[in-house]
């Protein structure tokens, strides 16, 4: 899903409707393009705020290269920090277009602060239960996630 996103291809109104767009169901304010829905709109903006604090990390300025930036900065780089940016980039991507299709399809409408507990849970639940012996978690980002003793000592390739 994650590369269909950076590629522009998931099936946001832009893309069914062609010319024709339609409102933006998270914001309400603009039309919905892939761009506007993963980055320009303001609830998802929100959300890719407090979770880039979450991760440490600031996501580039120019929001549509953002899958490009992280190709770069965090492919194949294997400490603690760049695989927790990574999940919080692939699950923000993953809430975000869940919530627009619940919204859509289901009617079901989650608040923008609950989904940021969401993403930050399921992130530190994938910490918690990736083992190897090769990555090390300093007692700081061991804290910050709430991560314990030896499950957290060590932590092999995120799966994102
Ligand atoms: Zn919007």
């Amino acid at each position: 899903m994650l590369w269909l996103a950076a590629r522009g291809r998931l099936n946001t109104a832009d893309r069914v409707h062609g010319e024709i767009c339609t409102r933006c169901v998270l914001c309400n304010e603009d039309e919905e393009t892939h761009g506007h829905l993963f980055f320009n709109c303001s609830f998802t903006a929100g959300i890719w705020a407090v979770t880039g604090r979450r991760a440490q990390v600031r996501w580039p300025a120019n929001d549509q290269d953002i899958f490009h930036w992280a190709s770069l900065n965090l492919q194949g780089i294997l400490d603690a920090k760049h695989i927790i940016a990574k999940l919080i980039l692939s699950s923000t991507v993953y809430f975000v277009w869940y919530e627009r299709n619940n919204r859509i399809f289901k009617h079901q409408f989650t608040p923008r602060e609950q989904i940021q507990k969401d993403i930050i849970g399921l992130v530190r639940d994938r910490l918690s239960t990736i083992l190897t012996s090769k990555i090390h978690f300093s007692s700081i980002i061991r804290d910050d996630w709430g991560l314990t003793g030896e499950e957290a000592r060590v932590i092999g390739p995120a799966q994102a």
